[in-house]
């Protein structure tokens, strides 16, 4: 299949469903797989940073995580099928995980976040083995937290440290589940405690805007969009100047 890529970065035209394929597959082979969800921010820094790129794309799987990503694909003539967000991702997974007896490890966010997930999602999903560490230890504290993922062993390591903090910590110490990514703020999500974008926002491809309004410390890392948006446009319509 062709090589596709925003900005140097390669994405995979893979669904929602193909991932949750990919990632049932992998397990069951008793394989590796490393997932990043490319969003605009993280591509844009990554055409800015080499080691960063190359921390992607040796991932076994990056996907369009966002209406930005999905935007540049569709403007670039790359047959991305769908956005797959990183929240998205972490619900089918769980979904999956209760139904095969999946071992799931949550690391990240604020210490009392990933308890909270996982008090709420055992009662939904009992199937499921999960263990946690907060995201927030120290570099003296790394071998201990290293330690109690080893020791759970899981199936799925779901790294929520933020992008792209979380990028090169998964690609640093590959091995320690058969399946691991990263997710960004989706702990805080799911316990509840930072609202997803109600789903008119969610529909229409503006839950960017929502995360703006209810969040509007985010503005400096959102100013990158429309730089993104520009070198996009100019992949497309000056590829010879762009290099
Ligand atoms: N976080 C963490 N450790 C850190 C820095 C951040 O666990 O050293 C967590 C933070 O609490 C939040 C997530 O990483 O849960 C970052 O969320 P954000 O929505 O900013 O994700 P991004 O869009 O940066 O990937």
């Amino acid at each position: 299949m062709k090589q596709l890529e925003i900005l140097g970065t390669r994405i995979d035209p893979a669904s929602l469903q193909d991932c949750l394929e990919t990632i049932k597959n992998t397990i069951l082979l008793g394989q590796q797989l490393r997932i990043v969800t490319a969003n605009p921010e993280l591509i844009y820094k990554a055409e800015h940073d080499a080691n960063l790129l190359a921390v992607i794309n040796s991932a076994g799987l990056v996907v369009p995580d966002g209406v930005g990503v999905v935007w540049a694909a569709r403007k670039l003539g790359l047959p991305v099928k769908e956005r797959v967000t990183g929240i998205d991702l972490t619900a089918g997974i769980l979904r999956e995980s209760n139904r095969h007896g999946w071992r799931v490890f949550l690391l990240g966010a604020k210490p009392g976040i990933t308890e909270k997930v996982i008090r709420q999602q055992s009662l939904r999903y009992p199937g499921i083995a999960l263990a946690c560490h907060h995201g927030f230890f120290t570099q003296a504290e790394e071998p201990e937290v290293i330690r109690q993922i080893r020791h759970f062993a899981p199936d799925i390591l779901l790294v929520g440290l933020g992008a792209p903090k979380q990028e090169y910590w998964n690609h640093e110490h590959a091995g320690l589940a058969k399946v691991s990514m990263g997710i960004g703020g989706s702990f805080d999500v799911l316990s509840g405690e930072v609202k997803r974008a109600p789903g008119v926002f969610r529909e229409s491809g503006l839950e960017w805007l929502y995360r703006l309004i209810s969040e509007p410390g985010r503005i400096k890392r959102q100013v990158v969009l429309p730089l993104y948006l520009l070198r996009v446009l100019k992949q497309k319509y000056f590829p010879e100047s762009d290099k």
